[in-house]
């Protein structure tokens, strides 16, 4: 209910007006859509024209928060993107209004709820009016939330800023206004200053007609032949040669155990002479039937013959030509062997796959992965480093620039340092995310669910 100061004087109520106002908005709300993962499939059907949103008043989907007063929220938010959804709800005009849909908006979801990353709700950044449980809800769901939703605003909505924030009670600010009044003092003067300097250039320039467009003739390009697909490269047999050979230190892993063939069976053995003492057990038996004829005593096992010690190269030739060489070596041949496979002619591995590392608890592995874009063939290289807070290996970066990235990558997720890298800092998570996420023994106090490792 509201009533003016003057209109309480005179004892007019704007009961009427409110609810002319709160019907006028219920029914041409605009949204901005939040999509994050699958449930946003769900919501763009319903905007679409077989379920059609616009029957209840929801005007196209927004591309800016300046033109919306309804958010809809659909799928997985994570903690970086918290803080850009509050700066959307922050610019988008009041009274605005949240719709939450699917359980990873709700409630971090049901397959991501204990990931160190998953915010455990969209309430926890910004205030909601509707949730719309499901995974996904279906259009019908969200149609509902619509319907739900414009009950609440007829019946006077949510004022935009009057609900705190559940986690750290801050009361969000509406700064559109604010926002508005700046932007637009600046269009302005920018509007001034590009029309005091056309005036400036045409007294100086009298004489000056303007840019003359002519239509350039399309360039040909002759077609240029395709070169063959590289065959698969060198086996691994051959490529582990010529690493063993530079590198003796180092050793294959993972190499499943040799194939032993089975051992040939054992020769026959000749059945051993009838005992002379007749066997007191069988002494019923016919004459002339002796008790060790019916049952001869069995032969000593023959020895299995012993099992082939398999050499490296007949183990790796026994994979087959699809078997992929992954190579372990000591911290201080990982850079030099790293360079000798891109730089030595016959293995010319010049193009750095993916860089990454394992947590095995008692240590880690740095892991790259290497392929010949001429040749064809590929190489996994590994590195054992103690388990430690910061272990340190020499960065790929002098070799590969695409290492920038994955090392990065690597240190902001396990915590592992790279010597010699122009610019080591997280790369997905914020400066001050405590710990590195990936590692076994991480601990995340958000984390639902206890791992057994
Ligand atoms: S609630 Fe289910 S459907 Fe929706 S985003 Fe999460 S996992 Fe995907």
């Amino acid at each position: 209910m509201g009533m003016t100061p003057e209109a309480q004087s005179e004892g007019v109520m704007l009961n009427a007006v409110d609810y002319v106002v709160g019907w006028a908005r219920a029914n041409s709300l605009w949204p901005l859509v939040f999509g994050t993962s699958c449930c946003a499939i769900e919501m763009m059907a319903t905007g679409a024209s077989h379920n059609d949103w616009a029957r209840f008043g929801l005007e196209v989907a927004r591309a800016t928060p300046r033109q919306a007063d309804l958010i809809v929220l659909a799928g997985t938010i994570v903690e970086k993107m918290g803080t850009r959804l509050v700066t959307l709800y922050e610019q988008m005009p009041g009274p605005k209004f949240v719709i939450a849909m699917g359980a990873c908006t709700i409630s971090g979801g049901p397959f991501y709820y204990d990931s160190y990353s998953v915010v455990k709700g969209a309430d926890r950044v910004i205030p909601v009016d509707v949730y719309i449980p499901g995974c996904p809800p279906r259009p019908e769901a969200l149609l509902f939330g619509i319907m739900k939703l414009q009950e609440l605003i007829k019946a006077g909505g949510r004022k935009a800023g009057a609900v705190p924030n559940p986690v750290n009670k801050a009361t969000f600010v509406d700064m559109w206004s604010e926002t508005a009044k700046a932007w637009e003092e600046k269009e302005k003067a920018k509007q001034e200053a590009m029309k005091e300097a056309q005036e400036r250039f045409k007294k100086e320039n009298p004489d000056y007609k303007g840019v003359v467009i002519k239509r350039v003739a399309a360039p040909k390009f002759d077609e240029v032949a395709r070169a063959a697909r590289p065959e698969r490269g060198l086996p691994a047999t051959e490529i582990w040669s010529l690493i063993e050979s530079r590198f003796p230190g180092a050793s294959v892993f993972g190499l499943p155990a040799p194939v032993v063939p089975k051992p040939a069976p054992a020769a026959p053995v000749a059945p051993q002479p009838a005992s002379p003492t007749p066997d007191p057990a069988k002494a019923d038996a016919p004459a002339g039937v002796s008790a060790s004829a019916e049952t001869p005593a069995p032969a000593p096992a023959a020895a299995p013959a012993p099992a082939p010690v398999l050499t490296i190269p007949e183990r790796l030739a026994a994979q087959g030509p699809e078997w992929v060489l992954d190579v372990a070596v000591k911290r201080e041949d990982y850079l030099p062997l790293i360079r000798f496979l891109k730089e030595e002619d016959r293995l010319g591995l010049d193009f750095l796959i993916e860089l990454t590392a394992v947590d095995w608890k008692d240590r880690f592995d740095v892991v790259a992965h290497l392929l010949s874009m001429g040749k064809g063939h590929k190489v996994f290289v590994r590195c054992a480093l103690p388990h430690d807070e910061h272990p340190e290996i020499d960065s790929l970066t002098g070799l590969f620039a695409g290492a920038d990235w994955h090392e990065r990558e690597a240190y902001d997720f396990f915590g592992i340092r790279f010597a010699g890298h122009p610019d080591l800092r997280r790369l997905f998570l914020e400066d001050d995310f405590p710990g590195h996420p990936l590692r076994k023994d991480f601990e995340d106090p958000t984390r639902v669910v206890k791992r057994a490792y």
